[in-house]
């Protein structure tokens, strides 16, 4: 049903509701009396996380407490999200809004001497500098991917979104309907000497086959992040900068998921500020989007974002958004992703013979070592989003 000239959204809405709020207008029932009242959830049960939270304040809700772990655990949280800082530096892009113009806050990623094609490092944009990894319950890298808004003219390409769906998706060729197969956990694919790269963790329940599964993610995820890894039961998802548009729904969300007072289990992943494990770069990425909101724009004294070519003495087609994808395409953000190749790089262990319980499970020595290995994978060999050419 199109919107007619002579409608307004409102109409359109009402139309669609068959004309219920007209209904209880003319009823004399307002629309918030037509809701449950302040003291009941209707259909919610007594023992529901929702009741016990519904007359509580918002704080208590999302307050899920400081996060602990081993020092030996937290070391290897380090090495992981190191590895999503270099993916960002290895695949960014910053033509936000678009190939040539001028990028005030882009200075050093000009190209010295470049044509009128791409003033520019990082070619066209594909979409914003979020990236995740995933990680098995044994520590072995599964895959990662990246936001790809803008390639799919999209909003809701995101990264964790991706990351899970291919998982998945590649989960399924692990059925286990043949155990001779699954002697080593690999399936044998093609008649080249390389089996498979995915290990066979799978099982048929696929609402539980990536409860062991951790998500490294360079933002705060978003409501349909959060929810698409509730219904996958991931593990728990460190965040390496806070969202502060977000809303803290990954808190809520795991808050709300499950009984009251348990942590961990079936529900929502707990959100981690990569803080929590000791990321210095979390701080300084705050910072640093704090300082970029403060001085972009396109009044006075402010920088903008993005001048359209020829628009030196035309403020009017500047672009100043504050927006954090704007942010992420910064010499800042850029820096911050660097900092996180060089520790990656760089990265000495406090306790490299560490090996949580369980017989696969690799040391920390070998999770270091597989996170370079996977990082000098991926850009020599992947694509920005996927391992595989
Ligand atoms: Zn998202």
């Amino acid at each position: 049903m199109p919107i007619l000239p002579n409608q307004n959204r409102r109409h359109f809405v009402t139309s669609l509701m068959g004309g219920s709020l007209a209904a209880m207008a003319a009823g004399g029932v307002s629309a918030t009396e037509g809701r449950a009242d302040s003291q009941t959830a209707q259909g919610v049960a007594p023992d529901d996380p929702v009741m016990h939270y519904w007359n509580r304040p918002l704080s208590e809700l999302v307050d899920i407490g400081p996060y602990t772990a081993p020092a030996e655990e937290m070391e290897r949280h380090r090495v992981y999200a190191n590895l999503v800082l270099a993916l960002l530096h290895g695949y960014f892009n910053g033509n936000k809004d678009g190939d040539t113009g001028d990028y005030p806050w882009r200075s050093s990623q000009r190209i010295a001497g470049s044509g009128t094609q791409s003033l520019y490092a990082g070619g066209r944009y594909l979409g914003h500098n979020i990236c995740c990894v995933a990680v098995d319950g044994d520590g072995d890298i599964i895959d990662f991917d990246f936001n790809h808004n803008s390639i799919f003219n999209s909003s809701v390409e995101h990264a964790e979104a991706r990351l899970i769906k291919r998982i998945f998706s590649l989960s399924d060729i692990h059925q286990d309907w043949d155990s001779a197969v699954g002697a080593d956990d690999r399936w044998n694919l093609s008649s080249s000497a390389e089996k498979a790269p995915m290990k066979g963790q799978m099982d048929d329940d696929y609402g539980r086959s990536l409860s062991n599964v951790t998500i490294y993610t360079s933002l705060e995820s978003c409501a349909q992040c959060s929810g698409i890894m509730t219904l996958a039961n991931i593990k728990q998802v460190v965040f390496l900068q806070p969202d502060p548009s977000q809303y803290m729904i990954g808190k809520i969300m795991y808050r709300l998921s499950r009984p009251v007072g348990q942590e961990g289990g079936p529900g929502a992943p707990r959100p981690i500020s990569a803080t929590e494990v000791g990321i210095e770069t979390t701080a300084r990425l705050d910072h640093d989007y704090k300082t970029f909101q403060a001085a972009v724009g396109t009044g006075l004294g402010k920088t903008p974002f993005y001048k359209p070519p020829g628009s030196d003495n035309d403020p009017a087609q500047w672009s100043g958004g504050k927006s954090i994808t704007g942010f992420l395409c910064s010499d800042l953000a850029f820096a911050d992703f660097r900092s996180g190749r060089e520790a990656l790089d760089a990265m000495t262990l406090a306790h490299a013979d560490f090996r949580p319980e369980g017989q696969q499970m690799l040391t920390n020595m070998e999770v270091l070592s597989q996170a370079r290995h996977f990082l000098n994978y991926a850009l020599t060999e992947g694509r920005r989003g996927t391992p595989h050419r």
